[in-house]
């Protein structure tokens, strides 16, 4: 069994959808796992925020403009008068109960019944389109089968047996659901965070003991460096699980941060594949890879530094842990941390919660809190030969603002973080000084693929 997960724009039209249609015929017995069209989810997202906001007007304009999409790529999709006829069926129908819950008041859960209905609604389009032009498929829901814990995280082994349930112990032939969904441990629609796809298709791929598990995107796999940000950017061909990992936690948007796990632990390689050029090599994400040299460069923004200074942290024990505690509360992840004598600085990604959390440290000791941060990392084998690769990465950055460094934590991550608006200054001068042509002849250590 092979599992094919196909993101927004391979979604993105009625002839995307035909070549996407192409490729699942090409195989047997698949599990296939589909994002909404693109630009769906986005739009999905501003509705529920006029929603919230009582902005029903609004709201309405967008989910209209949504179902017409829908409609168009089905009158454009299928040949068959019948089966057209069907599709736009499926799509009022779903819309018409939109209509009616946006009628209703807003809350959490209905915001996220909303936002599934992209999944859902491209899957059954896309479902039907296969089944119409003779490429038989069963439609599984993903609700049926991905359901989150208490801890707000889906589990392998709940998922082997939940599919198991539904297509036999050994299943055979082609099998269609939706990533992102899922039921939250109380039995309500919720998602596993945007990009959350590519999620469910490592999930589903461990579950199910996948010989691969193909991430079919619209780029020739993952790239050196954000190529949203940054010219001259090169494919990488091959990736161990640690640096992808890495790459993805660190903000390369073509995997979304928790979706390596499942596949590593289960040493299921990663295809990430070009659905506009599907005999591309594109990368592949395995055990045994060697690395010589830095792989890659990625930042997240949004970040926020926290820092806290305390005087009776000099010498003291467990203070660490009672910062880390109101974190855990929060349920807050922190993402890099560096400490000295008397401070702790933090970064944290999801501010949700900031107003909270700043009243509590208070009582630790003098907080201040830094919004519109990034986190730029620079993966490969750092400390590989070379003891002073890491010092000449650091003075490359020498003219940024660089307001926290951290090295050491593992061997193949260097991270830094810096004001939001150096992004796409620092990735660059990164791109030249790790990746630029004169070093790759000068200065091989630097030298990373190709
Ligand atoms: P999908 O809709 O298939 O899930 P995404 O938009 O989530 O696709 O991810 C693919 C995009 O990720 C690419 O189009 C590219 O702009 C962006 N991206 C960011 N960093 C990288 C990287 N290092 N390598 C490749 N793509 C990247
Ligand atoms: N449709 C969802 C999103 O846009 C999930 C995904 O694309 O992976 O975030
Ligand atoms: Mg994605």
């Amino acid at each position: 069994m092979v599992v094919m997960k196909f993101g927004g724009t391979s979604l993105g039209n009625a002839s995307r959808i035909r070549q996407v249609a192409g490729l699942i015929g090409r195989r047997n017995d698949c599990f296939v796992v589909c994002s909404a069209m693109s630009g769906v989810t986005n739009t999905l997202v501003d509705t529920a925020g006029y929603w919230k906001s009582g902005d029903h007007e609004q709201a309405g304009q967008l989910i209209s403009g949504l179902r017409k999409h829908f409609e168009q790529t089905c009158y454009e999709l299928f040949d068959d008068e019948e089966a057209t006829t069907n599709a736009a069926g499926i799509v009022n129908d779903h819309f018409a109960n939109v209509y009616n819950r946006l009628r209703s008041g807003y809350d959490l859960n209905n915001e996220n019944w909303l936002l599934a209905l992209g999944e859902i609604v491209t899957s059954e389009i896309i479902a039907l389109y296969l089944n119409a032009i003779n490429i038989p498929v069963t439609l599984l829901n993903a609700l049926d089968f991905t359901v989150t814990g208490s801890d707000g995280e889906p589990s392998v082994e709940d998922m082997r047996q939940r599919i198991k349930a539904l297509t036999g112990e050994k299943p055979a032939g082609r099998f269609l659901t939706q990533g992102y969904i899922c039921l939250d441990h109380q039995g309500n629609v919720a998602n596993l965070k945007r990009g959350g796809s590519d999620y469910t298709a490592t999930l589903a791929g461990a579950a199910l003991q996948a010989a691969i598990i193909e991430i079919w995107t619209d780029i020739d796999g993952v790239r050196n460096n954000d190529p949203r940000l940054v010219e001259d950017t090169f494919p990488i061909r091959e990736l161990s699980f640690d640096e992808a990992a890495e790459l993805a936690y660190f903000g390369a948007k073509i995997l979304h941060p928790s979706c390596v796990w499942p596949a590593s632990s289960n040493r299921i390689p990663i295809h990430l594949k070009n659905t506009m050029e599907p005999e591309a090599p594109g990368t592949i994400i395995r055990s045994g890879i060697q690395r010589k040299g830095i792989t890659a460069v990625a930042a997240k923004e949004g970040i926020t530094v926290i820092r806290i200074r305390s005087d009776r942290m000099l010498n003291a024990y467990g203070f660490l842990s009672r910062i880390f505690a109101i974190f855990e509360k929060y349920e807050t992840p922190i993402d890099v941390v560096t400490t000295s004598e008397v401070s702790v600085s933090v970064t944290v990604d999801n501010d949700s919660h900031i107003g909270e959390i700043e009243k509590e440290l208070t009582g630790l000791g003098k907080v201040r809190i830094e919004s519109g941060q990034a986190i730029v990392c620079v993966v490969g084998d750092i400390l590989e030969q070379h003891q002073d690769r890491a010092v000449r990465i650091l003075d490359s950055l020498r003219h940024f603002n660089v307001k926290m460094i951290s090295y050491g934590g593992s061997r193949n991550n260097i991270t830094v973080v810096v004001p939001h608006e150096e992004i796409a200054g620092i990735l660059s001068s990164l791109n030249s000084f790790l990746f630029g042509s004169p070093l790759k002849t000068n200065d091989t250590w630097l030298i990373s693929q190709e």
